[in-house]
């Protein structure tokens, strides 16, 4: 059993594998390879960025 420390995780249903990120819940189209499910992962990564705790709520003070 691999357990790492990815922000995203591979997830696998039927025929297909998506990615689907920890932090945010995202999750990346069905496909039918695991390495292009891969490749989504780690695009999305740099796009999720902080995913953490950014709470983009305005709040005029
Ligand atoms: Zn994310």
């Amino acid at each position: 059993m691999e357990q790492s420390d990815q922000a995203w995780v591979i997830v696998e249903r039927g025929a297909f594998v998506f990615a689907q990120c920890r932090a945010c819940g995202w999750l990346s189209h069905a496909r039918r390879a695991y390495a292009s499910a891969h490749k989504e992962g780690a695009k999305h990564l740099e796009e999720c960025a902080g995913a953490v705790s950014a709470d983009p709520t305005g709040q005029p003070s």
